[in-house]
């Protein structure tokens, strides 16, 4: 007989529904229009009610299924009286029906750490920029992103009524990333993808000394990982402290399972073991292609203003 999924392949498949359960509450918040604004560091570190509503539904949902993995959500909010609604306990067949990289066939709960973002663009989300909302949820084991899942519960939304909202991404390294079509930038230029409301002069100098072609300016982590591996820009570069591990792990995995490369400004890896802290104070520079071209035209300036 068929042996059991293994444990990551199951992980990812609930992990899968549970994203587009959130993405159903993050659409029937905005819908239903009282966004529930709270303000964390100030201005310009939003939480809303659905980012609260999705904080509750994905750890809790995760963690009765999975109940010795560590999960690290971004909200800090209670997990032990989530209401029964919030509960998705389903899982995507299809993942399941996969096999599991031999590498990560033996890994036990206890080895894993899920990092949740259950809506990464909050000020874009509040500001009815609405496709460049994500719900984010990493796997990471021995401190390595290793699997991912990005929902945009917004994909399609202005190709009209009848238009299918929404989108799952998933993958898992050494087995590559699905949900879209892998696309490549237009040879030969430079298109900078980077922050749309958390710039700084350090952010705009270290841009600038790349001397791009074009420079898009848009919310969320994984809304940019989404534009590099779908061919939109060629590197999303951001020279200031601010994102955090919850930001970058899903959208490291999916990267990585296609060949590109994430890393900090100054070319350190991040890490996702439980114990590491959450913010990434030296940044972020990845790319689906010509990493190093990027990476040594950082200059030296930027990296030491920038202490990992
Ligand atoms: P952005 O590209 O500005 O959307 O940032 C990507 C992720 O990092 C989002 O989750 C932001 O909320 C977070 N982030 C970046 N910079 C900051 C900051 N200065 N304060 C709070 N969150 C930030
Ligand atoms: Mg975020
Ligand atoms: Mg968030």
């Amino acid at each position: 007989s068929m042996a059991s999924p293994a444990l990551l392949m199951r992980v990812v498949a609930s992990a899968y529904s549970v994203a587009e359960k959130a993405a159903t509450i993050v659409r029937n918040v905005m819908a239903a229009g009282d966004l529930g604004i709270v303000e964390k560091a100030g201005p310009n570190d939003l939480q809303t009610k659905a980012d609260r509503l999705v904080q509750m539904s994905i750890c809790a949902s995760l963690a009765r299924k999975f109940p010795k993995v560590t999960i690290i959500g971004e909200e800090e909010l209670p997990t032990d009286d989530v209401t029964e609604d919030l509960i998705e306990d389903g899982h995507c067949e299809e993942i399941l029906k996969k096999p599991c990289p031999a590498q990560y066939t033996g890994i036990k709960e206890e080895e894993l750490v899920i990092w949740v973002d259950p809506l990464d663009g909050t000020k874009e989300y509040t500001e009815g920029l609405l496709d460049h909302v994500t719900v984010l949820i990493g796997i990471a084991y021995g401190g390595k992103a290793i699997a991912g899942v990005i929902n945009q519960p917004y994909y399609n939304y202005e190709e009209g009524a009848n238009a299918v909202l929404g989108r799952t991404i998933w993958g898992v390294l050494g087995m590559g990333a699905f949900g879209f079509q892998l696309t490549e930038a237009p040879a030969g230029k430079h298109i900078v993808i980077t922050t749309r409301s958390h710039s700084n002069a350090l952010v705009n100098e270290c841009i600038t000394a790349l001397n791009p072609d074009a420079v898009i300016r848009v919310g969320g982590a994984g809304n940019k990982i989404v534009q590099l591996i779908e061919g939109k820009a060629s590197a999303y570069v951001f020279a200031s402290p601010g994102c955090k591990k919850w930001d970058t792990c899903a959208p490291e995995a999916i990267l990585h399972a296609v060949g590109g490369k994430i890393t900090d400004i100054c070319g350190n890896p991040f890490q996702y073991n439980k114990e590491v802290k959450h913010m990434n104070s030296a940044g972020v520079l990845a790319t689906l292609r010509n990493y190093d071209y990027y990476a040594s035209r950082i200059p030296n300036t930027v990296k030491e203003s920038l202490v990992p």
